[in-house]
């Protein structure tokens, strides 16, 4: 098998970075993106952030210069398949608490992705939203 000829490094551009990134400490000073080697933080894999990803992220994307990789791709794929079943729930909700709120099969649904999420992001479990969903659940 040929091995990847992949660049390690590629050169930096702030320039193109987001208004709040050139006002970083490392506006001035980066030359180049490297890569950036993380396990993930959900199943461990080793991983990479690669240098041609950051260029991508932090001048086209625009995201924060400080960003950091945290997820492997699949569990990035699947954390976002998450949120988007949270986003319909939310929109669901929205739409007809009233049925909803005695749906337990809903209800269920809803905490369980909440759950699962937090095994994916290490910050902010909505705490609020799952107190108020098992009060619901304890209440069908
Ligand atoms: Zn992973």
């Amino acid at each position: 098998m040929i091995k990847s000829l992949r660049p390690t490094s590629v050169p930096a551009n702030p320039e193109q970075w987001s208004e709040k990134s050139k006002q970083s400490v490392a506006f001035g000073f980066r030359l180049e993106y490297k890569d950036k080697p993380y396990n993930c933080w959900h199943c461990h894999a080793d991983s990479v952030f690669t240098a041609q990803d950051q260029k991508y992220t932090f001048e086209i994307l625009r995201a924060s210069i400080t960003q950091n990789r945290i997820l492997c791709q699949p569990c990035w794929t699947e954390s976002n398949r998450i949120r988007a079943s949270l986003r319909d729930c939310e929109e669901q909700w929205s739409l007809s608490k009233r049925q909803l709120q005695a749906d337990e099969t809903f209800l269920g649904r809803w905490l369980d992705l909440l759950v699962a999420l937090e095994k994916y992001v290490p910050y902010k479990p909505d705490t609020a939203k799952k107190n108020m969903l098992s009060r619901l659940l304890s209440k069908v």
